[in-house]
């Protein structure tokens, strides 16, 4: 979608801006300031002379009729680096365009020195020195390109620069009237102004990006951008322009932003595309190179140009094929910012070889090609910028998935230590079952104990009260248990004390029926639904079977007997009503202490006389 708009913004401002009418074709020998159409095509018409020794002045390429001229074929004559003084020559022809004074515009603002000569029937009639040599504040015209308000000649004259630079020597020239040199800037004030305006609006977006995101990456571009921007600069003559009229910088500041650019170019690729982590070798190898590219930046100054142009052209081709290596390389891992990054690296590549095969004249020259490295820088910036955009999605993409991982994982060990916890709440309560258990039997005789005996008789008691049903309790003492014990022993003893419980419990056969433990060698009975008769058989029946119970200890045959007293609460009975739990239990007990008076092995009974 980004791209989309993108690319429309860009056909939108192309077709403003064409067709590119800079260069209209001539048909003569000379060039002919009047047509007043358009701008000259200097092609095959202007001679140049290599001035090996520098030192020869107009008069002497005037007067000496050695100088051997030779015919440009290129469009743009260029040198290359070269330590000699050029000498062009341009023969200009009648008439003039009425009243207009001609304008020749050279726009390559890196020549260190240029003088223009116009020559009308071998007199200097014109004679201006000018290049990025002096101030920029003290040239005869204050533009960013070097620009030479020619007079109005009165018949054919000849223009001469000569041209001396430490740069390459490239002279791209253009003649216009005053009127169209005017119109001209406009556009070309328009296309700079995008251009540089599109580039300030990215780093100051980028800045503002780190100061809320704080992540390297976005400095680094900002930094990239910068050095990048003020390359640009230099390059389009609008540092010493607006920035800093100094001759030292406009000499040096070219190769020190641009091994800066390189240097953080190199920084922010490693830091993107995350190389140190993916692909190590590469991440090194880019270091590398931009610590080169750092101590080539500290030398430019102190060492001779050409040499440390071709340097940084040598470190700019393996550093920008490391970065595309690595940017094609993680495309096919399918990281979408990373395909961003590479595509923008590959369209900065191709304006690179569409602008040199238009230097080298394959491609004929046109907006697109002349501006190629403009468009591609600019696109770049943009690229790379959206891609920095598409990194804050990928991370929040990333982090959403983070969370829902988290989330779904603590949901699930919620879960676990949920079940956990019910398991352990669930043998807790089995635990507690059988400590409720524990602590109502007795641990001797395995039977209920005292304890469970208070709350079963409380409870049965009530529930016959208020249904109107008889209640029996039968409390039993074995006899004379102290002797027993005494005679036997107390292991003897607790055996027979098992014995009895289980006899007892035997005998208490309805579901309602309970046999307890009341302490020591005591037992109670607890008997729902039964009436004082059938209490009377109950305890009879037990009485009979402890009596009977096979006792052998040591090849000697002992009995033991049981007394025991027996309790009703039967409310067919008359006077029962004075009765509550305390009278039925005391009732026993006091029964029990009759049957004892009365000899012992015998059940005593209210009704026993
Ligand atoms: P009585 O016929 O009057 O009931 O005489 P007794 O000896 O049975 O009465 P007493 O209450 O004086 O003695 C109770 C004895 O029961 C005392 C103790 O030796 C014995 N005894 C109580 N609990 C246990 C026990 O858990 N194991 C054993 N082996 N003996 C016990
Ligand atoms: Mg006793
Ligand atoms: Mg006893």
């Amino acid at each position: 979608m980004k791209l989309m708009i993108l690319f429309h913004c860009v056909t939108a401002l192309l077709a403003l801006l064409t067709p590119w009418n800079l260069y209209a074709v001539d048909d003569g020998d000379c060039v002919s300031l009047n047509r007043g159409t358009s701008t000259y095509n200097l092609e095959g018409l202007v001679s140049y002379y290599e001035d090996k020794s520098t030192n020869r002045t107009i008069d002497e390429i005037l007067n000496d009729t050695s100088v051997s001229w030779n015919r440009l074929a290129e469009v743009v004559p260029s040198f290359g680096f070269s330590n000699s003084a050029y000498w062009l020559k341009i023969d200009v022809c009648q008439p003039w365009k009425e009243g207009e004074r001609t304008v020749l515009e050279v726009s390559y603002p890196l020549l260190d020195s240029i003088d223009v000569f116009g020559v009308v029937e071998n007199t200097i009639v014109y004679r201006v020195h000018t290049g990025d040599g002096i101030p920029y504040s003290q040239r005869p015209e204050q533009h960013r390109n070097f620009i030479f308000s020619l007079p109005i000649f009165q018949s054919e004259a000849t223009i001469y620069l000569r041209i001396q630079t430490e740069s390459a020597v490239q002279v791209p020239m253009a003649f216009f009237t005053a009127t169209q040199f005017f119109e001209h800037n406009q556009k070309i004030i328009f296309i700079q102004g995008c251009y540089f305006g599109i580039i300030l609006a990215m780093i100051f977006y980028n800045v503002f990006l780190f100061f809320s995101l704080r992540e390297w990456p976005y400095l680094l571009y900002v930094v990239f951008t910068c050095f990048y921007f003020s390359f640009q600069g230099v390059l389009q003559g609008f540092f010493q322009q607006f920035l800093l009229d100094s001759v030292w910088w406009q000499q040096h500041a070219l190769l020190i932003f641009g091994y800066f650019t390189m240097v953080f170019a190199n920084l922010f690729a490693v830091s993107f595309l995350n190389l140190t982590r993916k692909i190590p070798v590469i991440a090194k190898l880019l270091h590398g190179i931009a610590f080169l590219a750092v101590l080539a930046a500290m030398l430019a100054p102190v060492m001779s140009y050409g040499p440390m142009v071709k340097l940084m052209l040598a470190i700019a081709i393996p550093s920008a094929s490391l970065i595309m290596i690595s940017g094609v390389q993680l495309w096919w891992s399918g990281h979408l910012p990373a395909r961003i990054f590479t595509l923008a690296w590959f369209t900065l590549l191709f304006s690179f070889v569409l602008a040199s095969l238009s230097k080298f004249g394959i491609l004929p020259r046109a907006f697109w090609t002349d501006n190629s490295m403009q468009i591609g820088g600019v696109l770049e910036v943009l690229l790379l910028s959206i891609a920095l955009g598409e990194r804050i999605n990928e991370e929040k993409r990333q982090r959403i998935l983070v969370e829902q991982n988290l989330s779904s994982s603590l949901e699930q060990m919620v879960e676990e230590r949920t079940s956990e916890l019910n398991h352990a709440l669930e043998q807790l309560e089995e635990a507690n079952i059988i400590l409720d258990k524990m602590s109502l039997t007795d641990s001797l005789t395995q039977i209920p104990n005292r304890r469970a005996f208070d709350k079963h008789i409380e409870r049965e008691y009530s529930s016959a009260k208020r249904e109107g049903a008889p209640i029996g309790l039968v409390m039993i003492d074995i006899d004379y248990f102290k002797n027993f014990n005494d005679t036997y022993g107390h292991q003897v003893g607790d055996e027979v004390l098992q014995n009895v419980a289980k006899t007892l419990r035997a005998l208490a056969t309805r579901p309602s029926d309970e046999a307890f433990r009341y302490g020591g060698e005591e037992f109670a009975v607890l008997l729902s639904n039964t009436n004082l008769e059938g209490v009377i058989i109950v305890a009879e029946k037990m009485r009979k079977a402890i009596e009977k119970l096979p006792l052998n200890i040591d090849g000697e045959t002992c009995v033991i007997t049981i007394s025991a007293g027996i309790s009703v609460y039967d409310q067919s009975v008359p006077g029962i009503d004075i009765y509550d739990l305390e009278l039925f239990i005391s009732e026993a007990d006091a029964q029990l202490y009759r049957a004892k008076e009365m000899g012992r092995n015998c059940v005593s009974s209210p009704q026993c006389g």
